[in-house]
């Protein structure tokens, strides 16, 4: 049985990687990505930081296309994003994992900006917005990342959250 909810579920995710909003995911809507975090935290494109973050984001589309782009025209549609990578993610939320990491650690990268391996969850709330979560879940959820209370979040929290929020279970 598929609920209305897990339908509104899958449209939520489906908007949140769809970046510019044109009706498909491709390529273009993770530089997107990349590019609005280099501003929200003042990195400039060039940099090494820069860079690997680019490299990230091209290896996380190049793994969604993989997964959902079935026709291989470059653009995965609301259906193939519904009936490929929403069913595979999700019975194998480790390989979505594998797909985010290295864009995931570049983004955490980017927004730890005294280097030492973590950010703040004000950091790591502003990661999620440039990400395209909705503002006012960016906030609670990086909150909840911290699990441990320090205000410190880390790539060992982020990966596995990412995962589940977008391994969305029905
Ligand atoms: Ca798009
Ligand atoms: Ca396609």
């Amino acid at each position: 049985m598929v609920s209305s909810e897990y339908e509104r579920r899958i449209a939520a995710r489906f908007a949140t990687f769809d970046q510019d909003g044109n009706g498909y995911i491709d390529r273009e809507d993770f530089f997107g990505a990349a590019k609005a975090l280099l501003t929200e935290f003042g990195v400039a494109a060039r940099s090494d930081k820069g860079q690997a973050l680019y490299g990230g984001a091209e290896a996380f589309w190049q793994g969604m296309a993989g997964i959902a782009d079935r026709d291989g025209d470059q653009r995965i549609t609301r259906e193939e994003f519904v009936n490929g990578a929403v069913k595979r993610l999700r019975d194998n939320p480790d390989r979505f994992a594998e797909i985010a990491r290295p864009f995931l650690h570049a983004a955490l990268d980017v927004a730890d900006t005294d280097g030492d391996a973590a950010v703040t969850v004000d950091e790591a709330g502003r990661v999620l917005k440039c990400l395209g979560v909705p503002e006012e879940m960016a906030a609670p959820a990086a909150a909840e990342l911290d699990a441990d209370g320090d205000g410190k979040v880390g790539e060992a929290d982020v990966v596995p959250a990412f995962a589940r929020y977008f391994t969305v279970p029905e």
